[in-house]
């Protein structure tokens, strides 16, 4: 079965991938890898002073994007 993430699930409020619940639960200085097959998100990354990324596959590079906890919300 295909994995979505909150920011491309064609269903709403239902996802495999909580982006939320990931940036919520994670440590300062650690990411959380994950493959969403509806978009090319591919990790959540929190820095050592709590800024949160996300990592998105760009052709065949793995790029951070700066993001807010509300960015993640929907
Ligand atoms: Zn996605």
């Amino acid at each position: 079965m295909a994995e979505y993430c909150s920011q491309c699930s064609p269903f709403k409020n239902e996802f495999d991938i909580n982006l939320l619940r990931i940036a919520m639960k994670l440590k300062n200085g650690r990411s959380i890898n994950f493959v969403c097959e509806g978009c090319n998100n591919r990790a959540v990354y929190k820095d050592e002073n709590g800024n949160l990324f996300l990592a998105k596959r760009e052709r065949d590079e793995i790029k951070l994007h700066p993001v807010k906890i509300e960015d993640l919300m929907y």
